[in-house]
């Protein structure tokens, strides 16, 4: 593998603490129809060279959360409060400027959809030149050599030539490589991977989540890689935070929470993927219900409407106490800690195989 060229300038002394720290996050948007809130006291923290799993379903607030880290919402309808540390700088009220300069510099972002991401009228090569070129002052020519680079570290074969294709001329798993060879092109510290293989077939996606990896232990980023499918972040993710309804309703390690999740929205996310050792007229198990809404979210445990455990509680508990996620290895549920294995044990784990 060759060494890839360093931007311009001296790399930032670390501040002590963990590289992203995210406190008491509220993300409200302002709708005709009322108030969306759509993260509702979330943190986290995050250390380099290591890799955060965000999962859940759509509407669960791990886009938001994410697309607020970058400073990416609109201000005219968007209000964030709590705290979005980097490397300790505050992001949360940050100027659009200085947000600017660390978005495709310190921090980047991988979208689901390279095509959208992507413009068709320039070559894939003055894309991913262009945010080296802007970030490092460095010349056109330089920009060109640094995407031949790029393009040769994500295993797009005769990086020469293909530098200067158009985006149609690729296949989809190599516009993905693109994408990442021009989210990585400044070494961010930060890289913020949302729904990265989607749309991809299951071997190109492997690949994809390889490369991720390879490209961490050379650059040593932070990660946060959002998904709704566990199976992608068994692998990939060294934790996991599992949101619900703009929630964090459970953390841990991966192996923690692959081995033995604590809370029922997670046996159900598990209980809907689909397994090898399944036979094929085996149906999926798909959580009752819909997510809420985000205009009134259930009272209580936002879950509770869709809950098949409300009894093993008792009482109304469930739908008036909002559980709280302890530090830690935890989960938001009233169920005692003697419950969840109980229940995990005896009724969950042998309908995952
Ligand atoms: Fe289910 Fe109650 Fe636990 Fe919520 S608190 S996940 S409703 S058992």
């Amino acid at each position: 593998m060759s060494t890839l060229t360093q931007p311009a300038g001296p790399p930032a002394p670390a501040a002590s603490g963990p590289f992203l720290s995210v406190r008491d996050l509220y993300v409200r948007f302002a709708t005709e129809d009322g108030v969306v809130k759509a993260v509702d006291d979330l943190s986290f923290d995050l250390e380099r060279g290591r890799t955060l799993g965000i999962v859940g379903e759509s509407g669960s607030g791990k886009s938001v959360t994410n697309l607020a880290v970058l400073g990416l919402h609109s201000p005219n309808y968007t209000t964030i409060t709590g705290e979005i540390l980097l490397d300790g700088d505050e992001l949360t009220g940050a100027r659009e400027k200085d947000l600017e300069k660390l978005r495709g510099n310190k921090m980047a972002m991988i979208f689901q959809d390279p095509l959208t991401s992507l413009s068709p009228y320039y070559t894939v090569g003055r894309q991913i030149a262009e945010p080296f070129v802007k970030h490092t002052g460095a010349s056109k020519r330089e920009g060109r050599r640094r995407a031949i680079e790029m393009l040769e570290k994500v295993g797009i074969p005769q990086p020469t030539l293909r530098v200067d294709d158009y985006p149609h001329q690729f296949s989809g798993g190599m516009r993905q490589r693109a994408m990442i060879a021009m989210a990585l092109v400044c070494n961010p510290s930060l890289l913020i991977a949302d729904e990265p293989t989607t749309a991809l077939d299951v071997t190109v996606q492997a690949q994809i989540l390889d490369l991720l990896k390879d490209l961490q232990q050379e650059f040593g980023s932070a990660i946060i890689l959002i998904t709704h499918d566990l199976g992608v972040v068994a692998n990939t993710a060294d934790e996991l935070l599992v949101m619900y309804a703009g929630r964090a309703v459970e953390r841990g390690t991966v192996k923690e929470i692959l081995t033995e999740p604590h809370h029922p929205y997670t046996w159900g996310l598990l209980g809907s993927m689909p397994r090898l050792t399944a036979s094929v007229e085996e149906p999926l198990t798909p959580i009752p219900g819909t997510p809420p809404s985000l205009l009134a979210p259930p009272s209580g445990c936002p879950f509770h409407p869709r809950c098949g455990f409300v009894s093993e509680v008792g009482g109304t508990r469930c739908q008036d106490e909002r559980p709280t996620l302890a530090p830690g290895r935890a989960a938001a549920c009233h169920l005692s800690p003697e419950q969840k294995h109980t229940l995990f044990t005896e009724q969950i784990k042998p309908r995952l195989g």
